[in-house]
């Protein structure tokens, strides 16, 4: 999903992105409207004027949505949760937040904005389709906006995680049950939803409506694995979110001795092992890091000639963390860097923290319940 998107703009120091899936709606909604909808209101315009309406009518459509994202976006922006971007695609916009919000009432705030946006469209677009001025053609334009700013406004309004209204929903559940539990019975609701979808589309599609039967569908499959990717999501924070560093680290560390040269360590360490990087010593103290793509990057030749010491990356460079480290703010930090970390007590190694090693360790807890 992340390849698939096209960099449009940047807004307030936000990148916009336009997921490919827009292009093929954008096709879609011009196309229906140049070709079905216009036409069959007024038969009597030239077919250029059809399609210039259609596209004109796409083009308020996409900025119809990009405002919707916008308002999520500022309103997250004011209350202290950074926005990463934001994604247009099919049928409507993800503003990526770097965070989660910090309680209830905020995400009630960022989630209610965007339907708010859409209403306020939907009635702005709705008196223009009422002016006089305006002939008749465009009031059409403008009518068919305002009902389909309604129909966002009301689509993400249901109380289906991760839609908005399913964020509102999680929300004031909040700080009754718990974020856990408030994702759990939002995301529920949101599975539900789907299903209901999905079970519209095969029935629209096996009574004749196939275009819509397929549509819904789809809607419904995509909201289903959302929902699900959204609570998986909220368990593992949960789980990260009272253990530290000390937790999860290895205390039984393989270290490199400082002096034997990239060629050994390579021959006697990484292929013995099969570790992906190791802490390097030098007697009792650890000095640095060498890590697998430390040793790729020297030529067979130059890892005869060069010390661990020499390859390796310095504790100053190094990720670095104490036991009681919290281990969502060290794993942030290791995913930004090599992917590892050393745990350190008054500089003392007291063990080694690597993503798999975190992986494998979340992994027996889930399966034994924990
Ligand atoms: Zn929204």
């Amino acid at each position: 999903m992340e390849s698939a998107r096209l960099q449009i703009a940047r807004v307030f120091g936000i990148p916009v992105y336009l997921h490919a899936s827009w292009l093929i709606i954008f096709g879609l909604i011009t196309w229906s409207l140049a070709s079905h909808y216009f036409p069959a209101r007024y038969p009597d315009l030239p077919l250029a004027s059809y399609w210039a309406r259609g596209l004109v009518t796409s083009v308020l459509f996409f900025v119809s949505i990009f405002l919707h994202e916008m308002g999520h976006a500022l309103v997250a922006r004011r209350y202290g949760v950074k926005i990463r971007s934001i994604t247009l695609f099919i049928f409507g916009g993800v503003a990526h937040m770097e965070g989660e919000p910090p309680d209830g009432r905020t995400e009630v705030r960022i989630a209610a904005v965007g339907p708010v946006v859409s209403m306020a469209l939907a009635g702005f677009f709705y008196l223009l389709s009422t002016a006089p001025v305006l002939g008749p053609a465009s009031r059409a334009v403008y009518g068919y906006l305002a009902l389909i700013n309604l129909v966002l406004a009301l689509f993400n309004l249901v109380p289906a995680f991760p839609l908005d209204g399913g964020r509102v929903l999680r929300g004031l559940l909040w700080s009754r049950a718990g974020r856990l539990r408030a994702t759990r019975i939002a995301a529920r609701a949101g599975r539900t939803f789907a299903l209901l979808l999905i079970g519209l589309g095969v029935f629209g599609f096996l009574t004749g409506d196939a275009v819509s039967g397929i549509w819904f569908a789809l809607i419904g499959w995509f909201l289903r694995e959302a929902a699900a990717g959204a609570y998986h999501q909220a368990r593992l924070d949960e789980t990260l979110a009272g253990m530290t560093a000390a937790d999860m680290m290895l205390t039984e560390v393989a270290t490199l001795p400082a002096h034997i040269s990239v060629a050994e360590a390579a021959q006697q360490h990484f292929l013995r092992t099969g570790h992906g990087g190791y802490p390097v010593v030098r007697g009792d103290e650890v000095v640095g890091v060498l890590s697998l793509r430390d040793v790729l990057r020297l030529g067979l030749e130059e890892r005869e000639a060069t010390s661990v010491q020499g390859a390796m990356k310095p504790l100053s460079e190094a990720v670095v963390v104490r036991p009681q480290t919290p281990l969502r703010e060290a794993l942030a930090r290791m995913a930004a860097g090599p992917g590892r970390a050393l745990v350190l007590d008054d500089g003392r190694l007291v063990g080694f923290l690597t993503l798999s090693s975190v992986l494998r360790h979340l992994r027996v807890r889930e399966a034994l319940g924990d």
